[in-house]
């Protein structure tokens, strides 16, 4: 599930196999960059800022520009080394090749692929609230941009990344059966709001660096998670069956024990307040 961390990673492997490279070739498998060619750019950097990534090119004409991608559910970026074979995905959904002398990155179903000027990225990302793994990362601002909406079910707020970029499905769950708070919680009822805030970002902190994300602390799997993928297994710690419901426009996985005190799935968003 790309998330902040894996986007994270992500921008990392591109920056490893790209930066300060001269592009030899380019190859763009997606209408609105069929003609563009990237032969003789260089790269200057490989950013993430939430679930976006960024990649900054100066262009032949000196120009500087950035190279823009998301991951959603599926996408996901690669690098080979020249003459390696791609085993990464089926080649359908190869959607950009950039090749260097030392590497090749290939982007597989990778969405709103746009190429802008560096200086006009905010058109892109300008919206997201603070990154929970960017340099920038403001706790504060986090938590007053939650804030400011408190009927909202804090399933949802956690996930709109207007309020706070990186978190995910995944962490989303997990955070809350963390701080024993049930996903339908309005946000203004939410005990703690900046120690929830705090902990997404320790756990998004924490799986940077690795692929495989662990909310638990353990790697193999069927372990990563308390709560979410596990519906209808025992809590690990009350052992009450996971449940898994609509929240908006996602599922979410609660366990109605250890997250007690709004429960109304299915129509919480038309209860009565
Ligand atoms: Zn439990």
């Amino acid at each position: 599930m790309p998330e902040g961390d894996t986007v994270w990673n992500t921008a990392r492997v591109l920056q490893r196999a790209l930066a300060g490279a001269r592009l030899t070739g380019s190859d763009f498998r997606v209408p609105q960059l069929a003609t563009t060619d990237l032969t003789g750019w260089t790269v200057r950097e490989s950013a993430s800022r939430g679930k976006h990534l960024l990649l900054r090119l100066t262009g032949t004409d000196a120009e500087q520009w950035t190279l823009h991608s998301h991951l959603r559910m599926d996408g996901a970026w690669r690098a080979y080394a020249p003459g390696e074979r791609w085993s990464g995905r089926p080649a359908h959904l190869i959607r950009v090749v950039l090749s260097s002398p030392a590497a090749v990155a290939v982007g597989y179903h990778l969405h709103e692929l746009a190429l802008v000027p560096t200086a006009e990225e905010e058109s892109l990302v300008g919206h997201l609230g603070p990154d929970l793994l960017g340099p920038d990362w403001d706790a504060d601002e986090a938590v007053r941009r939650l804030a400011a909406d408190p009927d909202r079910t804090i399933g949802e707020a956690l996930l709109d990344q207007r309020n706070l970029a990186g978190v995910g499905n995944l962490y989303k769950c997990e955070v809350l059966f963390l701080r024993g708070v049930s996903p339908w919680t309005p946000v203004g009822a939410v005990p703690d709001l900046p120690g929830t805030v705090a902990l997404a970002q320790r756990l998004l902190a924490a799986n940077r660096g690795r692929w495989t994300q662990s909310t638990t602390g353990v790697l193999h799997r069927g372990g990563t998670s308390y709560v979410y993928g596990r519906r209808a297994q025992p809590c690990r710690r009350c052992g009450t069956a996971i449940r898994k419901e609509e929240l908006g426009e996602r599922v979410t996985y609660w366990c109605p024990v250890c997250q007690p005190g709004v429960e109304l799935p299915r129509n919480a968003q038309d209860r009565p307040r």
